[in-house]
């Protein structure tokens, strides 16, 4: 059982949750100045990393809200959640994995 730790209710079952994706992604500007190949790249492009990932959840059955965590993904590791403005790598500080 992977326990989630929303910072609005609490720790909680993942089955709570739903996966949205990788928060690291970053919506390109609305002003023209962003090329078809950053948009091909912001919609349908996504990393498989090997350790520690960021990503966005839902709090599906719960409070709602989005949430940000910190996850290992051989091990399903959560290591921290946040909000969805947070930055947990920095937040965690220099926390380093080797897998
Ligand atoms: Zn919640």
């Amino acid at each position: 059982m992977i326990i989630i730790d929303c910072p609005l209710c609490g720790p909680r079952d993942h089955a709570e949750f739903s996966y949205i994706g990788d928060a690291t992604k970053v919506r390109p500007a609305e002003n023209g100045s962003s090329t078809d190949d950053t948009w091909y790249d912001f919609v349908y492009l996504r990393d498989n990393p090997k350790g520690l990932h960021q990503e966005l959840w839902q709090h599906s059955y719960g409070c709602r809200c989005f949430i940000k965590v910190l996850r290992n993904t051989v091990t399903h590791e959560i290591i921290a959640t946040g909000l969805p403005k947070d930055n947990l790598i920095q937040k965690t500080g220099d926390l380093t994995y080797s897998v």
